[in-house]
């Protein structure tokens, strides 16, 4: 990588206090030689102000190198509205600055329905008479247009204020539209920041805290995206277990795919899954092993988790402890699985795509086929690493394709394939290449419903 995006809030700081390791790894970076650009989504603050923020909290960083959605607004309203534009502003002084310095004027509130334009900050003056203003003037026809949606700021002791989303969710419910966004998750200032970096996208990564904004954003315009995340924090992988699981907590965690030390597999993974929130997720971990009455603990569990190891190991052994067709009838009887890794892999109808080494010669590779697709986990599209002229994944499922009919879902290092009553949707942090018989592969973001049979 040849240059990186730093997103500010949560990632840099907290409210006004570096986080850890950040001042150290920007500095790192630097004496690299790598370009250094920051891209918040902050509505109320242009580049010059957090730049001096930065500097104040002894990050070093030049103006040219700070992006905020302010500094385009002006260009933003000149395409979608018209140049010289009559705006309602609601939201700081700088967002004000912003408009006027575009080339575009400011209507007072009580004149709103001269405005062709609303522009919605974060305000921390809102009030019900500029709800009224902005969102009549929206209804009325202005055009309406926001930095960013994000609900929240982070700041100091896990604590946030109510973002510029929130408030903008408040006028676009009160005039049924919704509004155009200025900042990330758009391209336009990722666009921006590269060009600022004369880098292309395959050159750059993107570093972020927002799966929503900072994320998503990255992987619209094909930099690579480093989701910075606490410890099974809000957007960590307990987030996702946790609105897959609904109110079930007790859940049979399977370490058969392990040709290592079982127990150690387990007691790591309790201690991460089995934290209270906001760190884990706050799950009571039964640990089935394959060997030792596997199905009494299946029975007390509400839940099932196959863990990751060798993809073969662990089919042989879902077999010789006739698991196998236990854990086909409770999933089809409504019991949720998770699988990661090697536990993804059997829960298609063979394991013939994993990357694993068939090490204990197992015969024979069906496997749960609760779904109807295969899996390749952990996949990657090239790899620097490999010898120049390697087969690639996408050689390799070429081949799975000239014997084998059925899709092959790719999964990035992040991503999630969620399937729930037969729709198939992309979760998570990357994403999923669909690789079908005949056809080119096609990608797909988080959020997106998968066009794969379940
Ligand atoms: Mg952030």
């Amino acid at each position: 990588m040849r240059g990186f995006i730093f997103d500010l809030d949560g990632c840099v700081w907290t409210g006004d206090v570096l986080v850890p390791g950040a001042g150290e790894v920007l500095a790192l970076l630097r004496s690299q030689g790598r370009a250094l650009t920051f891209l918040t989504n902050n509505s109320r603050a242009r580049a010059a102000t957090m730049q001096a923020k930065l500097e104040r909290l002894g990050v070093q960083a030049s103006v040219s190198e700070v992006l905020t959605p302010l500094e385009i607004l002006g260009r933003v309203l000149d395409t979608h509205v018209g140049t010289t534009s009559r705006v309602l502003a609601i939201g700081g002084p700088e967002l004000e600055a912003a408009v006027v310095d575009g080339g575009h004027s400011l209507v007072p509130m009580d004149r709103y329905r001269e405005a062709r334009a609303v522009v919605v900050g974060n305000d921390f003056d809102f009030s019900y008479a500029r709800l009224t203003a902005a969102s009549r003037a929206v209804a009325g026809g202005a055009a309406f247009l926001t930095p960013n949606l994000d609900p929240r700021l982070p700041v100091e002791g896990d604590d946030f204020l109510p973002g510029c989303g929130a408030i903008v969710e408040a006028v676009a419910a009160a005039a049924g539209l919704r509004p155009l966004v200025v900042g990330k998750p758009e391209p336009p200032l990722f666009e921006l920041a590269l060009d600022r970096m004369r880098l292309a996208a395959a050159d750059a990564a993107m570093v972020g805290d927002s799966v929503d904004s900072d994320i998503r954003g990255a992987l619209r315009v094909g930099l690579t995206a480093v989701h910075l995340a606490p410890k099974g924090g809000h957007d960590g992988v307990a987030h996702y277990i946790l609105d897959f699981l609904g109110e079930r907590r007790r859940v049979a965690f399977v370490t058969a795919a392990s040709l290592h030390d079982e127990d150690a597999y387990f007691t790591r993974v309790a201690s991460v899954l089995g934290a209270p929130p906001p760190e884990g997720a706050g799950l009571e971990l039964l640990h089935l092993r394959w060997n030792d009455r596997p199905q009494l603990v299946l029975a007390r569990a509400e839940a099932l988790f196959m863990g990751g190891g060798n993809t073969y190991t662990l089919l042989k052994r879902l077999r010789e402890s006739g698991l196998l067709p236990v854990i086909r009838a409770r999933v089809e009887a409504g019991t949720p699985y998770i699988g990661a890794s090697a536990g993804s892999n059997v829960a298609g109808p063979t394991i013939l795509t994993t990357n694993d080494w068939n090490v204990v010669a197992l015969e024979g590779f069906d496997a749960l086929g609760l779904v109807a697709f295969n899996i390749n986990p952990h996949y990657k599209e090239t790899d620097p690493a490999m010898a120049p002229g390697s087969e690639t994944r996408d050689d390799r499922i070429r081949e799975y394709h000239v014997v084998n009919a059925n899709p092959v879902v790719g999964l990035e290092e992040g991503a999630i394939a969620r399937v729930e009553a037969g729709i198939v949707t992309a979760r998570g942090t990357a994403r999923i290449k669909i690789f079908r018989r005949g056809q080119e592969p096609t990608w797909h973001q988080p959020g997106e419903q998968l066009p794969v049979e379940a």
